[in-house]
Order: C-alpha cells, then structure tokens, then sequence
C-alpha cells in the first residue's frame, strides 16, 4: 500500500513540497519564495463551521442594517441632508455614470452581499451534517468574489469623508457608520477563522489524494487555483478541479498578453484620471472642479496633513507603484531575467495587497456628492475624472490577478537545469 505523501505546489513558485508539519501556531511557508502555504486557524477545526456561521448570521443582518440607516448625517445652513450606501449608487446611476455606480454597488454591497449569504447557504446546512446542492460551485464564487469586497477601505473612505464635510456644515455620524465597522471586522474575523481546507473536504465528494510517487510521464501537478487541491495536468492541457470544477492550468493562460494589455489600458487611462476633475463643486454661483492633485494640495495647504497624506498615498503612490512594479514584472519575465526572484515575487504580492486602496478616492468623492446637494448655495458632483481612475483600479486589479508569478521561477529553472 502507498503511504499517502501531503505535498502541496506553491502558488507563487510553482514549487513542489511536502508538508511534513503544521507548526503549533502561525503559518507554513514555501521553502523557496516565502509565500503562506498553510495556515493554522485560531479556532480549532471541530468549532470552525459553527463559529463561523454564528459570525456570517450576523455579519448579514449588520450588512442590512448598514443598507437601511444613512451612514452620515449633515446638517448645513439649516439644510439636513443623509445619505444611505444605497442612496450614493443611485445618486451615480441617476448622474449617467453607470459603470461607476456598478463599480461602487459591487465592492460595497453586491460582493459582501454574495459572500455572507454564500456562506449562510453552505454553512448552515453542513453544521447539520448535510450538503446543499451546488455546495462547491458556490463556494467557488464566494472566493472568486471576496477579493472585490471593499468594506476596510470603503470604511477608510468614510472617515475621510467626515473631515472633508465637517469643515462646510456640522456632521453627525449615523448607525450605519457604527455598523459598518462592525461588519468590516466580522468578515476580516471569518475569513482568518474560516478553515477553508476543511470545509471543501466536507462539501465535495471525496477525492482520492494524487499518488505523488507513481506520476505518469508527461504529467504535471500543480495546485487549484481555486480550491488549492492538488491536480494533475498533463503538460500544455488544461483539466478541471474535481474538488471545485474550476480549470486548472500549469500556468495562467497568455498570462503576459493578457497583463501586459491590462496595463497599457491602466496607463492610458491614468492620465485623465489625473488631469480630469474628480469632483465638481458648484457654490454661490461659481464653478470649480478638483483633480486627484489639487484635491490633495488643497487639504495639505488647509491645515488637513494627515488626510492629505492619505490621499496622496492611496490615490497617486498606490496606482503609480502598482504600475511600476507591474511593467518591471512584465519586463524582466519577458527578457528571462535571473535578477531576485524573492523580490519579485514579493513585489507581486504587494501589488495584489495595496490595489484596492485606490478606490478610497471614488467612495469620498461619491459620498460627498450625495451628501451636499444644496440647490442655489452648494452643489457637489462626482467629475468625469473619477471614472478614469476607476477604470484605472479595476484595471490594475485585474492586472495582477492575470501575471502568474510562476513564470519569474520558470526563468530560474531553466538556467539550473
Ligand atoms: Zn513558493
Ligand atoms: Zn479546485
């Protein structure tokens, strides 16, 4: 009989390994680029699903809570104005900018909306021992959508938003601005409590394990995508996960074309994103828009350094750095560079890391927007200009969702060999 071997193939090298140990507490690491492989959870297995569910019930009712009551309330010249998560999507959608309304309703209410019902669905049936139909297909869009819930930064987004507003009218924080930072700390609590592993072992037919030692020429193994199983592929095919159903391939396919586009339609569009006014403000008559850059010298020359230093952060370094690092990327994998492959790869996930932060900017700005409409003394209005820039971060997400970081160890290998 075959011992059973757990190995495992790194996601950003692509490296084979075995699993000898789960370290009491922390984290498995790849033993070439540093990259998390495994990592133990704070509540122990037996409790994951039961704790779990008990936090996604009321994550949900919090997400309901958030979309029913106005997040802030301002109270300007006599002129008590509100504004719900909801209200400022509508707001965009009744200004004729669709795509942007569509961007805003995704990372603040469609995607934690999928995630936690989701995961109601699945959970609550399996903490009763039964599996619902559809179970890992679902799970699969759960993870697929959790990169695009933007809670943490839509909350940030809040924050500075109140600064700006507290110095044209008195701003009173309403029950949504209380739930939503509840319901931002709920989901960051179940996704590290959640142990994944396990519950795709619970939800999808059992799988036998790969018999790593008796793998048949020409077959490759590398993990899932998705789910993280462990398949085999012969090379240039591609299979599906018969854990999640997802297409498995030894690399991402055209990942460098695909990048490479992503990138030149981010860079292209970066420069209206900047020249273009992001917000359009009307008052006594007089009409001036501010770009990303004045914005942010404005409140830097207001005494407001920190807010600008936020600003300036998210919203010029991030998307700048982000497409930087993601040319040198490209650049240095099409010329097969040997140069620090720790780095890069490092760099790479920074880029997967800082992304989302850039839409701070969209969500002060709409929020601004749907709070100060004062007809005949105030009126603000999101700018054509930050419909570029969140093109600009939509692009750049999906940038760096498509570059598969295996290929800057691909280069390596074949110098070794
Ligand atoms: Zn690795
Ligand atoms: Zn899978």
């Amino acid at each position: 009989m075959t011992q059973f071997v757990p190995v495992t193939s790194c996601h950003d090298c692509g490296l084979l390994q075995q699993i000898s140990h789960m370290p009491e507490d922390g984290a498995v690491k790849c033993c070439r680029c540093d990259a998390t492989l495994r990592k133990r959870q704070r509540v122990e297995p037996a409790k994951s699903i039961e704790h779990t569910l008990a936090l996604v019930i009321t994550a949900l009712v919090l997400l309901v809570i958030s979309n029913v009551y106005p997040i802030i309330q301002v109270d300007a010249e006599g002129h008590e104005m509100a504004a719900t998560l909801f209200g400022c999507v509508k707001y965009l959608f009744n200004n004729e900018m669709e795509l942007l309304a569509g961007l805003v309703f995704l990372t603040t209410i469609g995607a934690p909306l999928i995630q936690l019902s989701g995961l109601l669905y699945i959970l609550l049936p399996v903490n009763f021992n039964w599996i619902p139909p559809f179970a890992p297909q679902l799970y699969r869009l759960v993870r697929i959508i959790t990169s695009w819930s933007m809670l943490e930064v839509l909350m940030l987004g809040i924050l500075v938003s109140i600064v700006k507003l507290s110095a044209l009218s008195t701003v009173v924080p309403s029950i949504a601005l209380w739930t939503f930072a509840l319901l931002m700390i709920l989901i960051a609590a179940i996704l590290s409590d959640l142990d994944t592993e396990m519950l795709w072992e619970q939800i999808s037919p059992k799988i036998k394990p790969i018999d790593v030692q008796n793998i048949k020429q020409g077959i490759q193994l590398t993990n899932c995508h998705n789910c993280n199983l462990l398949c085999s592929v012969s090379a240039g095919h591609e299979t599906c996960c018969p854990r999640c159903n997802a297409v498995v391939h030894l690399r991402k396919p055209n990942s460098l074309t695909r990048c490479t586009a992503l990138v030149i339609a981010a860079a292209v569009l970066y420069i209206p994103a900047n020249l273009l006014p992001v917000m359009v403000v009307t008052s006594l008559g007089k009409t001036e828009g501010d770009t990303i850059i004045s914005g942010v010298i404005y409140l830097a020359k207001t005494g407001d350094m920190p807010l600008a230093i936020i600003l300036f952060i998210a919203s010029i370094c991030v998307p700048t750095i982000k497409l930087i690092i993601l040319t040198l990327l490209l650049m240095t994998v099409h010329f097969k560079s040997q140069w620090r492959p720790i780095e890069r790869t490092r760099l790479y996930r920074l880029t997967e890391f800082i992304g989302r932060w850039s839409m701070v900017d969209i969500f002060v700005d709409t929020l601004m927007a749907a709070l100060i409409q004062i007809q005949g003394l105030m009126v603000i209005e999101v700018g054509i200009g930050a419909v570029a820039f969140g093109a600009v971060v939509v692009l750049t997400m999906l940038a760096a969702m498509a570059f598969d970081p295996r290929l800057i160890w691909d280069n390596m290998e074949k110098v070794n060999e």
